[in-house]
């Protein structure tokens, strides 16, 4: 790594630890040149492939963007979408594909959503599942009532099952970045 003070092509580790949750590397760097000192994060990049082709990287913020759409005037608060988004993160990360398509990462939008509010999660779903008729509507609405039947705490709900992810022929499976 390159040293940002004097721009010394070279520099040695004096520390690594881990950081939010082992999902992040923080290392420590000392430059050889000027003695200076820096850090670097290291962080597993996960890229999210867009129906057009394009890809870009994974964001909570977006996942918290497009969810507070649906929870307007909805009991939800700032938190709670903060938890969705990393439960959605932990769901996607855990297929352990460096690539994941926009549509998978609507799914697992779902059930946490559900959890979340019942309302909110009609309003996103009519949108991603694109419901043209009521039918649509009735049958979701039935599905609800259907789990929450189940058991007091409204059944369990479940993140979608992800299929056994295999990475693309000569992918790695993680790709490491700095930044
Ligand atoms: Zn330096």
């Amino acid at each position: 790594m390159r040293c940002p003070y004097c721009r010394h092509p070279d520099s040695r580790v004096v520390d690594s630890r881990e950081a939010d949750d082992g999902q992040l590397i923080r290392r420590r760097r000392s430059c050889p040149e000027c003695g200076r000192r820096f850090t670097t994060v290291e962080e597993a990049v996960l890229a999210v492939v867009k129906r057009s082709g394009v890809t870009e990287p994974f964001s909570r913020t977006k996942i918290i963007s497009g969810v507070r759409k649906a929870c307007q005037g909805r009991p939800v608060d700032d938190d709670a979408l903060a938890v969705l988004a990393q439960r959605v993160e932990e769901a996607v990360r855990a297929r352990g594909a460096a690539e994941v398509p926009s549509h998978d990462v609507g799914l697992a939008i779902l059930g946490p959503l559900r959890e979340l509010d019942e309302v909110a999660f009609l309003r996103f779903a009519s949108v991603y599942k694109s419901y043209d008729s009521l039918e649509d509507f009735e049958q979701e609405i039935a599905a609800l009532r259907a789990d929450r039947a189940e058991g007091p705490t409204g059944g369990s709900v479940s993140v979608p099952a992800a299929p056994a992810a295999t990475p693309p022929e000569g992918a790695p499976r993680v790709a490491a970045a700095t930044r």
